[in-house]
């Protein structure tokens, strides 16, 4: 139990089950003193996420769908409410339809497809950030998560790829508009993590193979690098830190061509 994150109240956007991103992240958090609300999407996913935040005693839970205003307007009133000010905001959402997440790009996404994705999973941090920010703390930090696919082709990720370049070129005018009050913003660029949201993407052995063979660690991210890396970024840790898109992919990112022998295993 430490105290980096003591006195500082946040909400967590994306929690699905014990294997989202975002719970490694919640735990973290807690374990260094956050009080943290929740959002849920839909009361099939409360049956998970309310006894994983009960067990880090929050009782702040708001049922969440991220494209209708009516709740995202409920859960930031009952953050207002229950907490006044906050500190921090993670968000870690994103969604594409299956049909738009396999095979050829250019021929099988579609404008219906294209808009979802990005509404989703881009243009809802850009809304999360302007509402956080109204009660927001001076100082304070938001995190949101993305994936390499923003930057180079990764065979099936496709419109999500475009959808995560779009949400770290946000990440970049948030925090220009931000900045002045001290309020940063970050972008994590995780590694492949086995989460439902993977699960969607095609050819998943594959690229947990591949990842694991070709990055610099010879191994899989570990999800607890990627919280740890939220803490840094969320606590006072990170001070001066901001429109940043920082790896956490076992320097995945940083090879241009894995070694002879790596891809024979
Ligand atoms: P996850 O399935 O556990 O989390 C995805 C979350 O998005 C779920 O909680 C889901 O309810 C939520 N969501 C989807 N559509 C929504 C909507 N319309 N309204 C509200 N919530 C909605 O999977 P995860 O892998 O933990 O994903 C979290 C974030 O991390 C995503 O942005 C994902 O792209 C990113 N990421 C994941 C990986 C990976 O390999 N798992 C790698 C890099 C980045």
């Amino acid at each position: 139990q430490g105290t980096l994150m003591k006195g500082k109240r946040g909400l967590i956007m994306g929690v699905a089950n014990k294997n989202s991103i975002a719970w490694a992240i919640a735990r973290q958090l807690a374990a260094q003193g956050a009080e943290i609300a929740f959002t849920y999407q839909g009361d099939a996913l409360l049956r998970r996420v309310k006894p994983l935040a009960e067990s880090i005693g929050s009782d702040i839970l708001c049922e969440c769908d991220v494209t209708d205003d009516a709740t995202m307007n409920s859960t930031f009133a009952t953050l207002k409410e229950k907490f006044g000010k906050i500190d921090f905001l993670v968000h870690a959402i994103a969604f594409a339809g299956k049909d738009q997440l396999a095979g050829s790009f250019v021929d099988n996404t579609t404008r219906e497809g294209f808009k979802s994705a990005l509404d989703i999973s881009a243009y809802s941090f850009v809304d999360a950030a302007r509402r956080s920010a109204e009660i927001m703390n001076d100082g304070g930090s938001m995190v949101t998560l993305t994936y390499l696919g923003s930057e180079r082709v990764i065979p099936n990720y496709n419109v999500m790829g475009v959808a995560k370049a779009a949400l770290e070129a946000s990440t970049r005018y948030i925090a220009a508009d931000l900045g002045p009050r001290g309020i940063r913003v970050n972008a994590i660029s995780a590694g492949p993590i086995k989460t439902l949201a993977a699960a969607g993407i095609g050819s998943g052995r594959h690229m947990f193979r591949f990842n694991k063979a070709a990055a610099a660690m010879q191994d899989n991210t570990d999800p607890m690098g990627v919280a740890g890396a939220a803490l840094y970024l969320l606590s006072d840790l990170g001070l001066s830190c901001t429109g940043e898109t920082h790896h956490v992919d076992g320097g995945f990112h940083a090879i241009g061509m894995p070694q002879e022998d790596a891809l024979k295993a």
